[in-house]
Formats: C-alpha cells, sequence, structure tokens
C-alpha cells in the first residue's frame, strides 16, 4: 500500500521547485513550466472574452499603446503582449501568465494621466515577467494536493487537457479579479518596484505611482467602498513609503529616457 503514493511525490519532486528568479533575486515556488505560460494565458484570455464585453475604439487603443510601450522595454519583451479593456463598472485590473492583461473601463476612467495609467499598466506587466500568476496558482495546487493528500497528478502538465484545465482556473480566477488567488505581500511589492522601472524607463513620469497609490489610499478610507483591486493589492503606507525611498533611481531612468 505504501508505495501507492511514491509515484505522485516524485512527480511532486521532479516538476515542482524552487527557482532563483534572475530579475529579483528571490526562490520562487513553481509548479509550472515556463514554456507553458504563453499557452496558458492564450486560453485564459479567450475564456475571459467570452464572457465579458470589451471595450473598443480610443480607450483600448491608448490602453495598449502604453502597454506595449512599457513592455517592449521590460525584461520579457519577447512575451505575446496584449492589452484589453473589460467594459465593466469595475476598479480592477490583472495580468495573467504570458503577458496578458486587463484593466477595467472603470478603473481606465479612474486614471487622470497616461503616467497613471502607466503605473497601473507597469505594475501589471511586472507580474506577468515576474511569473507571480503561475506562483500564486502553484502555491494554490499545492494547498490542494496537500488537502487531497497528493491525489493529484503533477507530472501531466504538457497534457493540453491538463492545460486546459489550468487555463479554465486561471480565467474563472481572472474574472474575479484575482480575489481566489491572491499574490503575496512579496509579490506585490516586487511588482510596485519592477513596474516603476519600467514605467520610468518608458518615458512616464516614475512620481505618478506614488499619486496613484494616495488615491487608491483615500478611496479605501472614503465612503464610495472598496475598489475591487485593492482586495488583492492592499494598500497601505509602506507600499507608498517603498516607493518614495526608491524615487531618485526611477526618476533617473525617467531622465534617461528623456533625453534619448
Ligand atoms: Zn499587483
Amino acid at each position: 500500500m505504501r508505495f501507492r503514493f511514491i509515484a505522485p511525490i516524485a512527480a511532486v519532486l521532479t516538476i515542482a521547485c524552487t527557482e532563483t528568479n534572475t530579475i529579483t533575486g528571490r526562490d520562487q515556488f513553481l509548479m509550472i513550466p515556463a514554456s507553458q505560460d504563453a499557452a496558458l494565458g492564450l486560453e485564459a484570455m479567450n475564456e475571459v472574452k467570452q464572457s465579458v464585453k470589451l471595450v473598443k475604439g480610443k480607450p483600448a487603443e491608448r490602453v495598449a499603446r502604453i502597454g506595449k510601450r512599457i513592455a517592449a522595454l521590460s525584461d520579457r519583451p519577447d512575451m505575446q503582449w496584449e492589452f484589453v479593456v473589460i467594459d465593466e463598472d469595475v476598479l480592477n485590473a490583472w495580468a495573467l501568465p504570458g503577458g496578458k492583461v486587463a484593466v477595467y473601463k472603470k478603473m481606465l476612467d479612474m486614471m487622470e494621466s497616461d503616467d497613471q495609467l502607466a503605473a497601473v499598466l507597469g505594475h501589471e506587466i511586472s507580474h506577468a515577467v515576474l511569473r507571480h500568476g503561475a506562483e500564486s496558482l502553484s502555491r494554490a495546487q499545492a494547498q490542494n494536493m496537500a488537502i487531497a493528500g497528493l491525489g493529484l497528478a503533477v507530472g501531466t502538465y504538457t497534457k493540453s487537457g491538463e492545460t486546459a484545465q489550468l487555463a479554465a482556473t486561471l480565467a474563472n480566477v481572472a474574472a474575479q479579479g484575482f480575489v481566489a488567488l491572491p499574490h503575496s505581500r512579496s509579490m506585490e511589492l516586487e511588482a510596485d518596484d519592477i513596474g516603476t522601472r519600467y514605467m520610468a524607463r518608458a518615458g512616464y513620469d516614475p512620481r505618478a505611482a506614488v499619486t496613484l497609490w494616495q488615491k487608491m489610499q483615500k478611496m479605501k478610507e472614503g465612503s464610495g467602498g472598496q475598489p475591487q483591486w485593492l482586495s488583492t493589492h492592499p494598500t497601505d503606507q509602506q507600499r507608498i513609503d517603498r516607493l518614495s525611498a526608491k524615487m531618485a533611481d526611477y526618476l533617473a531612468e525617467y531622465q534617461r529616457a528623456k533625453k534619448s
């Protein structure tokens, strides 16, 4: 009887691994190979598109223009970047593995400038570049496995059926605004840091990242109710302090971009 559990454990050991992220230097627990990000993200995005209405025309073009400009100067310009605007009265934005990014119409309407929109997009682009979606999904899967007593077959993610299943999970999670799959605090702080660097590199004023979070903070304290984005993006003074502390670096990057 004991041997029945050896095969799945071996599969976990070979597939699940800790990888050091070359951009952040942090060790990430990942059960999904990087080679699967693109297929996963694409399938999940297609599922999302079937369940929501997208905004077309000028607002969508603006988001795509700014997003692509930042993504092109990120550490992963090679990803299959796509930026959409979802026609819903929701204050939210998210990124799927492989470079699929969505901003909701209400969030877009709230942005006071291209710089502020670039702060949101830079943040989400960083989540995709740093593989935070794959990491959060891996953590959730590991928890499920622990609960199911390693009942989940792990070594089979390359099978298209498994990819479809994971993509459906991701799409569902995306549709819920990542409420079910929050990123960890360290992932959020990484996305703030790297995202602000990317936006500055693309020629957007990094100081807008601070005003964005100050605005979110005010909304949280106001009577309008908490923006959905904040359910996975807890805002506090530490977040703003961290960005402010590195502002000289971001501004130097911004000045270089302006000169070139
Ligand atoms: Zn985030």
